[in-house]
């Protein structure tokens, strides 16, 4: 029996990188010591407080059924930390519960798109990106943001793929690149959307890890609010990888439709899991602010280590748990670079292509081990890429 065309066409049928990650376990292993800057996971796991939280909401008797839109509480919980971060006014109304931001990535694309309609996307993207758009029947097209104008999009290109598009899917602070969108860029967008009547799906997952200038969020910006699906997730801020719990936030009555999406997909979200969620927002931002902070020091750390070689060219990150590396001077592609770093120098790191052709002849850094390991790591990519460069 044949499964649909939706889904045997959803990866497209590129390489998605994973095989650097899949090597790297294999080498692991088989016993080689293999530092894996590959996967954007905290190495420190979910906070404790958080998990006796969960515990206790399980014992306490929340392991049934959960209202399908989401847990009031948490609901609102919400609303109040994005209207204090965005000062835009939020009810509990505006926001779905959902299970992680991909979730919730699937769900405002399946809201904001027909089949066969067009989904714009910024490239390059986080892996699941395409794959998202083909799995609501829409169709995926890239719009390259470049590294002659360090990855910032150029609305002038979105614009020219706009007419006729449903939807525009952008990332900031972004994955793989660690650029902020500049409050110019975020304009230009949101002006395209308006002129287009595009709905804006802006993946906001890294909103707390911001290094350098400021987070905009499209919604904030006039006459944006009606049509801007916000992707939120625990993961990244609260290290809740695991436990799959974020949102989408949006108008009242597009929030009503992803609730009926819910209840005919996910059917809602783990009580014991958005208790321990509940908990974990009322901590606050500075609980928010040592959960990143890991990222700061290490970005800095990388940035200053990179100073003063020009074998890689480093793409400063102004967010995010990552850096970018340009390391065409050597002459390999980015997967070239990744596959004989890691079998040289155990190293494993993501190749820039698997995030899109935009990002070729780079390679993803993740800040995701401990400092010493990390300096390590990228003290033996300098040198091999020193090497290279020189051949
Ligand atoms: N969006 C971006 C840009 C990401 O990097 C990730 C995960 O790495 C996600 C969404 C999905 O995160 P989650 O489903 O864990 O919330």
């Amino acid at each position: 029996m044949e499964m649909s065309k939706r889904i045997t066409g959803l990866t497209g049928g590129g390489s998605d990188g994973w095989d650097i990650f899949y090597r790297a376990r294999e080498m692991k292993d088989a016993g080689t010591a293999v530092t894996e800057l590959t996967i954007g996971e905290h190495d420190t796991g979910t906070d404790r407080a958080i998990l006796d939280a969960m515990h206790a909401a399980g014992m306490a008797g929340h392991t049934g059924y959960t209202m399908f839109t989401g847990n009031p509480r948490l609901r609102e919980l919400v609303a109040e930390r994005v209207t204090a971060r965005t000062g835009v006014p939020t009810t509990a109304a505006n926001v779905l519960v959902v299970p992680g931001g991909q979730a919730g990535l699937f769900a405002a694309h399946h809201g904001a798109c027909d089949e066969g309609d067009r989904a714009l996307f910024i490239e390059p993207y986080y892996a699941t990106y395409p794959g998202t758009i083909r799995a609501v029947g829409a169709r995926p097209v890239a719009i390259a943001a470049r590294p002659g104008r360090a990855f910032q999009p150029d609305p002038d290109e979105i614009a020219a793929q706009a007419p006729g598009a449903s939807s525009l899917l952008v990332n900031t602070p972004n994955n793989p690149t660690g650029v902020i969108y500049t409050r110019e860029t975020m304009e230009g967008i949101a002006g395209v959307c308006r002129d287009n009547d595009l709905w804006l799906i802006s993946d906001e997952v890294y909103d707390t890890q911001v290094w350098q200038g400021e987070h905009v969020t499209p919604r904030a910006l006039p006459g944006m609010a009606e049509r801007t699906l916000v992707v939120g997730s625990m993961s990244k801020s609260h290290a809740m990888t695991g436990s799959r719990i974020g949102w989408i936030v949006g108008p009242e009555a597009a929030i009503a439709h992803l609730g009926n999406l819910a209840t005919h997909t996910t059917y809602g979200v783990a009580g014991f899991i958005q208790e321990a969620a509940c908990f974990a927002l009322e901590q606050g931002a500075a609980f928010e602010a040592g959960i990143a902070a890991p990222f700061r020091r290490r970005r800095d750390m990388a940035l200053k280590l990179l100073e003063g070689q020009n074998a890689v060219r480093v793409i400063p990150a102004q967010g995010a748990m990552y850096v970018m590396l340009d390391v065409r001077a050597t002459g390999l592609s980015g997967e070239g670079f990744a596959t004989a770093l890691l079998e040289e120098e155990h190293v494993a790191v993501m190749p820039g292509e698997s995030f899109g052709p935009a990002a070729a002849g780079h390679v993803r850094v993740a800040l995701t081990v401990a400092d010493d390991a990390l300096a390590g790591a990228l003290q033996k990519l300098v040198a091999f890429a020193a090497r290279r460069a020189a051949a």
